[in-house]
């Protein structure tokens, strides 16, 4: 079972490691995904980094009903069906046994514990396309800024190689763990979510008070780009658009990236038997995100549109 004490300044847990990311930062990159995050945005796209802790998902799709895993969860918390297997999460424990026991990777283990060292051996590897590219590391999540200790000792690791930082942060964190990492950030890529304190919180679970602090803070230490993901009934009026432009105007920060809603991570919470509640929710057009971008464009302000 998960014990909170493993996660420290020399273990951190981990969902990800994408090698050759384009989209969070400047040039190549390799993206850290550290799991664990204290928002709930109904539209995020990697449901399976909010817990702190390793649990599991499953892909039916893979599962041939052989029954091992029935046969050997010690709680009783799994079904056959005739789909698949079914788990009853509240009688689950996470011990991972049907993980070990099933023959075709039906259920998989998401997250886990590394050290620094192992992260930078897979760094390494990737080191000479950063040179040829102007990449580097970027820390994203989850919120990275969850396991703070972890997160500092990895960017002064990745600055001790020279290396060029990203953090990709929510900015909902104690100011002093922010401060702390930003001596080892090159560029910091920060969401803003909605200005509105009450939108923000039904849709995240928590207020923007913090954040948009945050924010002001961080953009007088280190180069920032706001990120602004473009969710329909969320932030999108006339006025929304207006406050944004004037809030990131005021803030100089060097881009504005767009991210339009998608559905691409729908089926994980069905892997991880959780209601996804943008089912449904239109997705914006194109012509609409280039009408958007040339608003924002038109007050001063540098727009990316990242999908
Ligand atoms: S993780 Fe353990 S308790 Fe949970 S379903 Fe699998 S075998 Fe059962
Ligand atoms: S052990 Fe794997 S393949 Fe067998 S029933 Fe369970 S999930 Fe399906």
């Amino acid at each position: 079972m998960f014990d909170s004490n493993s996660i420290n300044s020399k273990t951190g847990l981990v969902f990800n490691i994408q090698r050759f990311s384009i989209h969070d930062g400047p040039g190549m990159r390799t993206t850290v995904f550290l799991k664990g995050c204290p928002l709930r945005c109904g539209w995020c796209s990697n449901p399976e980094s909010w817990h702190n802790y390793p649990e599991i998902w499953v892909f039916n799709i893979r599962c041939n009903k052989c029954g091992k895993c029935v046969d050997n969860c010690h709680k009783g918390a799994i079904t056959l069906t005739e789909n698949g297997i079914s788990i009853d999460r509240n009688n689950c424990d996470l011990c991972f046994d049907c993980v070990n026991v099933c023959p075709t990777l039906a259920i998989e283990k998401i997250g886990s514990f590394l050290t620094v060292n192992e992260i930078m051996e897979q760094v390494n590897k990737d080191i000479i396309f950063y040179e040829n590219s102007g990449g580097g590391v970027t820390v994203s999540g989850g919120e990275p800024l969850y396991q703070p200790a972890f997160l500092l000792a990895l960017l002064k690791s990745c600055k001790e190689k020279g290396l060029h930082t990203t953090l990709d942060t929510s900015g909902y964190s104690p100011w002093d763990n922010i401060n702390e990492c930003l001596h080892y950030l090159d560029l910091v890529l920060i969401d803003v979510k909605s200005l509105d304190p009450s939108i923000h919180y039904k849709h995240t679970g928590v207020s923007n008070e913090l954040i948009l602090d945050n924010i002001n803070k961080i953009t007088g230490r280190v180069k920032t780009w706001l990120r602004v993901p473009v969710i329909p009934g969320v932030n999108t009026s006339e006025s929304q658009i207006k406050d944004l432009a004037d809030f990131a105007i005021k803030l100089s920060s060097e881009k504005l990236c767009l991210l339009p809603l998608h559905h691409w991570g729908k089926s994980k919470y069905t892997r991880l038997g959780r209601k996804y509640l943008f089912d449904g929710v239109q997705t914006f057009e194109k012509e609409y995100l280039l009408k958007c971008k040339g608003r924002i464009e038109s007050y001063g302000l540098k727009v990316e549109i990242v999908e």
